[in-house]
C-alpha cells in the first residue's frame, strides 16, 4: 500500500509492476533490454512470473493463451521499434482469436521524441490496428489508471489485444509514493443474457428441427460453458460438432460428437446453433453448397457485431454463451421434449462416421515405411493422456492431426487458430506448460509441429529446457512445406545446378535431426522412423517427468491427406 508511505520514492518501474500486480497479472513472457528489464525485474519482485523468451513474437503468442486459458490477460513485455514491431505479429493472431492480451512495449525518452531516437517509432499508431485499445499514458501517476483500463478492455466485451506505451523516462523515474493513487482491481466481465423472446424463438426451432446440430467454438470454451452446453447435449440428445478450439467443451469421444461425419452433418443439417463459432473460412462462411440454401442458423455471441455476418441468421442470442445455454435450458425445460435418437438424421450421421472412421484406420494400419500421418497419429493417440494439452500447428500435421488426436477437456487444444498463424507452437505450449505447473500439476503439454511450423520458433526449445517445462514436442518431419524430398531425389537434384535455382520452394533440408535441438539444451532427443521407435519414445517421454524431449518422426515425403469430398477446400482447417 503505496499511500501509508508519503514520504518514500519509488521507481516508475515498480509502479509499473504494482499496477499488473493489482490487475491480477500473473504472467510476463518478454525480451528485455532498454528501456524495460527494470520492469521485468520489478515484476519478479512482487511475485508475477516472468518468462525470458527468444522472440516477442513467440512471447506475445505465449502471452496471447494464456488470457484464453485463465480468462486474465497475460502480459508480453517488449522494447521500443523492432521489439515492439515483432510483437505485432502475436497481437494480431490474439485479436484475431478474441483472446484478451496486455503488451507492454518501451519507448524512447519522451524529449528525444521525433528526433531519430535510438529505435523510435510511432509505437501507439502503430498498434491501433492489432487492438480494443491502444495508449501511452500521460505522466507516471497515469499508469496504474491506463492499465487497469487495458486489462478491462482486454476482457470486457469480445475480449481482444491492447497496447500500453511505456517511455524509457518513466522507468527510472522516481516519484513520491504518495502521488500515486490506488486503483482497483477491474472486476471479471459482467455477464449478460439474450432476450427473452428470442430464447423462446430459438428454443421453438430447435424444437422443430428435423436435422439439427449445434456448432461449438472456442467462445463457448472462453466462456467455460462447458458444463451447461454438455447438459444441452445430454438432455436433448443433439449432435454436435466442436471447431478446433472448441474441441473438448463435450469430450470428443461422446457420443452425441459427429465430428467425424463433419461435411455431412454441415451440409444437411436444417437447423445450426452456433455457440461461439464466427462464420468466417472455418466455417466455410456458413454458405452453400457446404450447407443447405434455407438452414436456419441460431448465433450465441457476446459480440453485436458478428451477428449477421455472411448469413441471415433465424434467431440471435446476444450474451454470455454459459448464462445463454442456462436460459436456453431452462426455456426447452418447460415442455417435455428431446430429439428422437432413432431419427433418419442420427442414422446418416453414424454411418457418415463408421465410413469415415474407418477409412483413416485403414490408412493407419498400412505398414509401409517411410510412415503416412494416419499412422503416427494413431499410435500417439494410443498413448495420449487424457488431461493432457494439445497443441499444434502445420499444414497436413495439424489438419490431420485433429481428426485423430482427442480431447477429454476445455482448453486443452490450441492451434493456428482464426488467423491460421504458422508460428505459434511453442509459445502456447510455454504457456500451457505454465498453466498447467500452477493449476493442474501432472498435466503435460504434447506439442504436435510439421517440421516447416517447428522452424518459426524453433529457439524457444531453449527456453522450454531453461524452465524445465513439461512438454513433449513431436515434429512430424516430411522435409518441407506440405511436402519435400526424399534423400536421394534431393542429391540427384543437386548434382549440377545450384541449389537456389532448383530447390523447389516447397523444400526443407532432408533427414534434418530437429532432436538435436533438444539434446543441444540438456533435454532428451529422439530420431524415429517406424511405429516401434514412435511407440517407445513416447513411452520413454511420459514416463520421463524429468526432462522436456522432443520426437523427430521421419514420415513419407509425398504424404496426404485422405481424399476429401470437397476436394476444392482441401486445405479447410477443419
Ligand atoms: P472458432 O474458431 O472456434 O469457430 P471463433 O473465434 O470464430 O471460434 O468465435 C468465437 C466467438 O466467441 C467470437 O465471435 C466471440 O465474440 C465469441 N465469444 C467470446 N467470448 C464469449 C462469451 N463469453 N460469450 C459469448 N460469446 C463469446
Ligand atoms: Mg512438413
Amino acid at each position: 500500500n503505496f499511500a501509508e508511505r508519503s514520504e518514500e520514492q519509488v521507481s516508475g518501474a515498480k509502479v509499473i509492476a504494482q499496477a499488473l500486480k493489482t490487475q491480477d497479472v500473473e504472467y510476463v513472457f518478454g525480451i528485455v533490454g532498454i528501456p524495460v528489464t527494470e520492469i521485468a525485474i520489478a515484476a519478479q519482485q512482487l511475485g508475477i512470473k516472468y518468462i525470458g523468451m527468444r522472440n516477442e513474437q513467440a512471447a506475445c503468442y505465449a502471452a496471447s493463451a494464456i488470457g484464453y486459458l485463465t480468462g486474465r490477460p497475460g502480459v508480453c513485455l517488449v522494447v521500443s521499434g523492432p521489439g515492439l514491431i515483432h510483437a505485432l505479429g502475436g497481437m494480431a493472431n490474439a485479436n484475431m482469436n478474441c483472446w484478451p492480451l496486455l503488451v507492454i512495449g518501451g519507448s524512447p525518452e519522451r524529449n528525444q521524441e521525433t528526433m531519430g531516437a535510438f529505435q523510435e517509432f510511432p509505437q501507439v499508431e502503430a498498434c491501433r490496428l492489432y487492438t480494443k485499445f491502444s495508449a501511452r499514458p500521460s505522466s507516471i501517476e497515469a499508469v496504474p489508471f491506463v492499465i487497469e483500463k487495458a486489462v478491462r478492455s482486454s476482457i470486457y466485451g469480445r475480449p481482444g489485444a491492447c497496447y500500453v506505451d511505456i517511455p524509457a523516462d518513466f522507468v527510472n523515474l522516481q516519484v513520491n509514493v504518495s502521488s500515486i493513487k490506488h486503483v482497483e482491481r477491474c472486476m471479471s466481465p459482467p455477464i449478460s443474457m439474450a432476450e427473452t423472446s428470442a430464447v423462446c424463438t430459438a428454443a421453438s426451432v430447435i424444437k422443430n428441427a428435423k436435422q439439427p446440430l449445434l456448432i461449438i467454438g472456442k467462445g463457448a470454451a472462453y466462456a467455460h460453458a462447458e458444463e451447461s452446453i454438455q447438459k444441452l447435449v445430454e438432455q436433448y440428445k443433439l449432435p454436435f460438432l466442436p471447431t478446433p478450439m472448441g474441441k473438448g467443451v463435450v469430450p470428443d469421444n461422446h457420443p452425441y460428437c459427429v465430428g467425424a461425419a463433419r461435411s455431412r452433418a454441415l451440409q444437411f443439417a436444417d437447423v445450426i446453433v452456433l455457440f461461439g463459432a464466427r462464420l468466417n473460412w472455418i466455417l466455410h462462411f456458413g454458405l452453400p453448397p457446404r450447407y443447405q440454401p434455407d438452414v436456419k442458423f441460431i448465433q450465441v455471441d457476446i459480440c453485436a457485431e458478428e451477428l449477421g455476418n455472411n448469413v441471415k441468421p433465424a434467431v440471435t442470442l446476444l450474451g454470455d454463451i454459459n448464462a445463454v445455454t442456462k436460459q436456453l435450458l431452462e426455456e426447452l425445460d418447460k415442455t417435455p421434449w428431446q430429439y428422437p435418437p432413432e431419427s433418419k438424421w442420427w442414422k446418416t450421421l453414424r454411418e457418415k462416421m463408421k465410413s469415415n472412421e474407418a477409412a483413416s484406420k485403414e490408412l493407419a494400419s498400412k505398414k509401409s515405411l517411410p510412415m503416412n500421418y494416419y499412422t503416427v497419429f494413431y499410435h500417439v493417440q494410443e498413448q495420449l493422456p487424457r488431461d493432457c494439452f494439445v497443441v499444434s500447428e502445420g499444414a497436413n500435421t495439424m489438419d490431420i492431426g485433429r481428426t485423430v488426436l482427442q480431447n477429454y477437456l476445455p482448453r486443452h487444444r490450441l492451434d493456428a487458430g482464426t488467423f491460421g498463424t504458422m508460428g505459434v507452437g511453442l509459445g502456447f505450449a510455454i504457456a500451457a506448460a505454465m498453466v498447467a505447473k500452477d493449476r493442474s500439476p501432472g498435466q503435460r503439454v504434447i506439442c504436435v509441429e510439421g517440421d516447416s511450423a517447428f522452424g518459426f520458433s524453433g529457439m524457444e526449445v531453449e527456453t522450454i529446457c531453461r524452465y524445465n517445462l513439461p512438454i513433449i514436442l513431436l515434429v512430424v518431419n516430411n522435409n518441407g512445406i506440405y511436402q519435400g524430398f526424399d534423400t536421394d531425389t534431393w542429391k540427384e537434384m543437386l548434382k549440377f545446378q545450384d541449389a537456389a535455382s532448383v530447390v523447389p520452394p516447397m523444400c526443407l533440408l532432408p533427414n534434418s535431426h530437429y532432436e538435436q535441438v533438444m539434446t543441444a539444451f540438456g533435454g532428451k532427443g529422439y530420431f524415429v522412423q517406424t511405429p516401434e521407435e514412435l511407440q517407445k519414445s513416447l513411452r520413454q517421454s511420459l514416463a520421463d517427468t524429468a526432462k522436456p524431449s522432443l520426437i523427430n518422426i521421419m514420415i513419407e515425403p509425398q504424404a496426404t491427406r485422405k481424399t476429401q469430398d470437397f476436394h476444392w477446400l482441401t486445405r479447410s482447417n477443419m
